[in-house]
């Protein structure tokens, strides 16, 4: 694939909510949108869209990227800043809650623009570690040498070009305490044209364990072009995890959790964590309560082999890890 594709299908991703209507063949009456959201706006790739069900306003990939009315709902216990990230900043772009493992917010930009994500509520202007290349993060992991993990989030750290990676790269041959770099990305689902010979190349050549995790929700999200993409990711030496997040209307059901943990396995990829939903305003409408979420996880344990059964988490600023429900 040549170098620079991905960036064209970045820019002609779907922003309005009446053309994506218009390409599922949807009446703009049969579904009420909120007054445009200039902060967070509607942002979906057409190969995305592509795996949408046409005709079905419903359908679990469109409930994920088109604004709803509940998003106006204020819901009480649902906030801003969720998950204590502003606490947890300990340098530009450097979050370190876990012991052993920085994540540097490497990049504010996604591909995507998923309804129930935390990120529409960021402060991430002054947050990216990409910024001066990568110095102050750079320095911030010198200082540490507990830290052996390096975990790049965002936002989409893909959505850096593969030339920015190669400078962090440079920067971390200094720092010998560092031995797996992780990744936490969606765009080798959402917009797998980004996993490209130029970025494989450099993912092969790090002289360093390398960790992919996925972001998908349902096994639609799946397609020959993902499969594609997850090939490559493994070729280049990376090991594929997934995470989901729980999702209301989406992915609440044993069935659609199962059929999702064996397309994972089917593109190479384990299922890792399933989210309980980071408590953000905005997203209220897509909650499952604790008790559900428990009964989804004991239905999925009777019906999939263990390695197949996600860790059904929830994310609680101060806490040590990930707390398991
Ligand atoms: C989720 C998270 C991690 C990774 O946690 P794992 O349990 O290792 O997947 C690391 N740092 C921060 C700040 C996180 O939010
Ligand atoms: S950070 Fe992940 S979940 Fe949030 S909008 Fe970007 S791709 Fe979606």
């Amino acid at each position: 694939m040549p170098a620079g594709d991905w960036r064209q299908a970045w820019r002609e991703a779907v922003t309005d909510a009446g053309e994506l209507l218009a390409l599922l063949g949807l009446s703009p009456l049969a579904v009420r949108l909120p007054p445009a959201d200039a902060g967070f706006a509607l942002r979906v790739p057409r190969g995305f869209v592509a795996r949408m069900r046409h005709g079905d306003a419903r359908d679990p990939l469109l409930l994920q990227v088109l604004p709803q009315l509940a998003e106006l709902d204020e819901v009480p216990g649902f906030v801003t800043d969720a998950v204590g990230d502003l606490a947890a900043r300990e340098a530009q772009g450097v979050l370190h809650k876990y012991h052993g493992r920085a994540l540097l917010i490497a990049s504010g930009s996604c591909a995507i623009n998923c309804r129930y994500c935390f990120r529409r509520h960021f402060p991430y202007g002054e947050e990216m570690a990409a910024a001066g290349q990568w110095r102050k993060a750079l320095e911030h992991l010198r200082q540490d040498p507990g830290i052996g993990e390096l975990i790049l989030s965002g936002g989409d750290p893909l959505a850096l070009s593969t030339a920015k990676l190669e400078e962090l790269s440079r920067g971390l041959a200094d720092l010998p305490h560092v031995a797996r770099l992780r990744i936490h990305t969606r765009l080798p689902v959402v917009l797998p044209e980004r996993i490209d010979d130029a970025f494989t190349n450099w993912l092969a050549t790090l002289p360093l364990q390398k960790v992919v995790v996925l972001h998908a929700n349902h096994a639609n999200e799946f397609d020959a072009s993902v499969d594609a993409a997850c090939a490559r990711l493994r070729d280049a030496g990376a090991t594929l995890l997934n995470q989901s997040v729980l999702l209301r209307g989406v992915n609440d059901d044993a069935g659609v959790l199962a059929a999702l943990s064996e397309r994972l396995f089917a593109a190479g990829v384990l299922p890792y964590y399933l989210h309980q939903l980071d408590r953000v305003q905005g997203a209220a409408h897509f909650e499952v309560d604790d008790a559900r979420a428990l009964a989804l996880l004991d239905a999925l344990r009777a019906r999939l082999p263990g390695y197949l059964v996600p860790k059904l988490v929830r994310e609680v600023g101060g806490d040590p890890s990930k707390r398991p429900l």
